[in-house]
């Protein structure tokens, strides 16, 4: 019978249960199974140094190798060039937060592989191998949840803002030029715009938090505050009076980068005394 994972899109496994499930090797981005007649390719969006790129349905898969030029020959990289002619499957696995791996799909090559520029890893350039992959009957990549693409980019910012300068400056001028995408998506909060326009009109211009005036006023001479509800309403929070203010751009950003303990307090207490 011929091996089935049996898995849908965006099931998410632990490197064991995958590596039993595959039975293949529990290191690497591509991982072979013999057993199975499958490859198994890891996008490690979190702490890889490949650039892997997503443009809509066609992921840009960099080929193996951690140091100097990439051999198409050699290993997986064979596999995966000759998986229209070898019998071999191919299944495509992201990791989006440490340690999980959230299957992306069953793919194939969608294209020639081609050549490109990236640093291996001393820091030196090299030519990497990409290989376009799609997905196999007409499956189009699961749109990202926003919370996941939130929590990656913190998780990278982290990891960016511990690289030197000269790094930094090395790795920004080496960047491709043409952005990947790919689809998100978020959940949007139908607020109740009364509630919205009364937490502006009571704050009369001024903003709650910082008490300052607005920074400008709007193309209909409004002075210019965000509405912004306390307790969260992704956690729960209530669209109520009791639950939102109006702030200055600035304290709003605050706000959602903060969130502090001492300014949420702070709003709560303010907004006693109003409602
Ligand atoms: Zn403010
Ligand atoms: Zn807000």
């Amino acid at each position: 019978m011929p091996f089935n994972p049996n898995l849908h899109q965006g099931a998410e496994l632990n490197n064991e249960e995958l590596c039993n499930l595959f039975g293949c090797s529990p290191q690497g981005g591509m991982r072979r199974s013999l057993k199975n007649g499958a490859l198994v390719l890891i996008s490690n969006r979190v702490e890889s140094l490949y650039q892997d790129r997503f443009v809509d349905d066609v992921i840009h898969y960099t080929g193996m190798g951690q140091v100097g030029d990439q051999d198409i020959n050699s290993a997986q990289n064979k596999t995966l060039n000759e998986s229209k002619i070898n019998g071999v499957s191919v299944y495509l696995f992201e990791v989006l937060e440490p340690r999980k791996y959230t299957f992306t799909g069953q793919v194939e090559l969608a294209g020639e592989p081609y050549q490109e520029v990236q640093e291996d890893v001393e820091g030196n350039d090299r030519k990497v191998w990409m290989f376009p992959l799609g997905f196999i009957g007409g499956q189009h990549l699961k749109p990202l949840p926003a919370e996941k693409v939130k929590s990656l980019e913190i998780a990278r910012e982290r990891q960016i803002t511990r690289l030197d300068r000269e790094e930094l400056l090395h790795r920004a001028k080496q960047a491709a030029k043409l952005p990947g995408s790919r689809a998100v998506v978020s959940k949007q909060y139908q607020r109740n715009e009364y509630v919205a326009e009364e937490a502006r009109r009571r704050a009369q211009g001024i903003c709650q938090l910082c008490s300052e005036a607005a920074p400008f006023a709007n193309k209909t001479g409004q002075p210019y505050l965000e509405v912004h509800h306390v307790q969260w309403l992704a956690k729960g929070g209530e669209d109520s009076l009791q639950n939102t203010v109006a702030l200055c751009p600035n304290c709003h950003r605050k706000m959602h980068i903060l969130d502090a303990a001492e300014d949420k307090q702070f709003l709560l207490s303010n907004l006693m005394l109003k409602v």
